[in-house]
């Protein structure tokens, strides 16, 4: 099939690298390839080309050059977090923690739930919050769980398969509060993975209040395999990958000089374009949403209801994402008749190598294996249009016939 043909509504997996983009990349990877780290012209052009990219990126997040870590991934991103925390914690004797504590959402990405449940092996504990049916988790339980021995507190910013923003400001503030009564130390840190918030949420970290923060270029149409760790707090963590010492000595390996530029572009742009984009898949979702209840009724949003999705300018959920229940109907039946028809969408997060496991983020909604098996995520981007809702709504009513 014609892959222009097709409709892809699976922007919350990836996105295609932006043409800008692209161009801003390109003499990158033959042209001028140099190792940032030689000291010859080519090594000076890349270093160049490297320091301009940081200079970029950290002034899109009101922050110093020296605040950004690029990595190869959101991913490796929020495993630097944790992992490195951890690292530094067990290998400092000035640093005592009696039983250390890590505290996660129940509904992060994979690579935060699986990172900290891993440390458990090396002595930390770890808490997962729970959240309410509609995905914000629950502050009361937050400020329970919060002792003198939490090391970390890791919470997205908005969910990758519910789209539900956290209240990242107030969880920030419970936490420093917390700081200043019980420990007066640099801990517990906080962190926000904000790879699927950073196109449509004003993300500076220190105006949110956090320590540590992620990003990850596929997501807002740069390329895959480049992230960034935004880290403010000097001396919170030790390396993970050893090496050459680059990144600040926090992340050793040859700069991937390309995708940085792509990165830091692709930050740019959107941050452009943030305001309209909001606007435009705010209008095409609140489309698609009604289109499809109006096929049957009982089909119905997971997490944040749609009521209250459209009832304030206050973004609830980034306006991208949105999950369906279809009652009385297989996911994985429905996207194998979608991508027939060309409509590509997807159970859960695709993000977690084609995993069949039920989707931790439902199931913490409070949602039975039915619903959670019947559900599907359709997420708009950067190159949907009304056509193309037109046109998914078309072929959900022919399937779902
Ligand atoms: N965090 C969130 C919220 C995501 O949606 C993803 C997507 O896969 C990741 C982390 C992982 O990003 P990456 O593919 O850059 O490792």
């Amino acid at each position: 099939m014609n892959n222009s043909k097709k409709i892809y509504l699976d922007y919350a997996a990836s996105t295609p690298v932006g043409e800008e983009v692209f161009k801003v990349m390109k003499p990158y990877f033959s042209e001028e390839f140099g190792n940032p780290g030689s000291l010859h012209k080519f090594g000076q052009e890349a270093m160049k080309v490297l320091d301009e990219s940081r200079e970029k990126a950290s002034g899109l997040l009101g922050l110093d050059f020296e605040n950004i870590i690029f990595t190869g991934s959101a991913t490796e991103a929020n495993n630097l977090v944790l992992r490195g925390i951890a690292k530094k914690i067990n290998n400092n004797p000035e640093i005592n923690f009696e039983n250390p504590k890590i505290i996660v959402s129940e509904i992060e990405h994979e690579c935060v739930l699986e990172t900290a449940h891993d440390l458990e092996s090396d002595g930390f504990d770890v808490a997962e919050i729970d959240v309410n049916p509609d995905g914000r988790v629950k502050l009361n339980q937050l400020e329970k769980e919060l002792t003198e021995d939490t090391v970390i507190i890791s919470i997205m910013y908005a969910n990758n398969e519910i789209g539900t923003i956290q209240p990242i400001s107030k969880i920030s503030e419970i936490v420093q509060e917390f700081k200043k009564e019980k420990t007066n130390t640099q801990y517990p840190l906080i962190h926000s993975d904000a790879v699927q918030a950073f196109q449509f949420l004003e993300c500076q970290p220190k105006e949110l209040g956090l320590d540590l923060m992620t990003l990850s270029a596929h997501k807002i149409y740069g390329p895959k395999g480049v992230g960034l760790l935004a880290n403010i707090t000097e001396e919170s963590l030790s390396p993970i990958i050893t090496g050459g010492g680059q990144e600040f000595g926090l992340r050793s390996g040859t700069e991937n000089v390309p995708l940085i530029k792509g990165l830091s572009k692709a930050l740019e742009i959107a941050k452009e374009k943030r305001a309209e984009e909001r606007k435009r898949m705010k209008k095409l979702s609140r489309e698609l949403i009604s289109g499809l209840k109006q096929i049957k009724s009982d089909i119905k949003l997971n997490g944040v209801s749609s009521q209250e999705r459209f009832s304030s300018d206050k973004l609830k959920t980034i306006p991208n994402i949105c999950n369906f229940y279809f009652p009385n109907n297989s996911a994985e039946e429905l996207l194998m008749q979608l991508d027939l028809e060309g409509v590509a969408v997807s159970t859960g997060s695709a993000c977690s190598a084609r995993s069949a496991e039920a989707s931790h983020v439902l199931e913490g909604l409070g949602h039975n294996p039915q619903r959670v098996n019947s559900s599907l995520r359709l997420s708009l981007g950067k190159y949907t249009t009304q056509q193309e809702i037109k046109k998914t709504i078309s072929v959900f009513e022919k399937i779902m016939e």
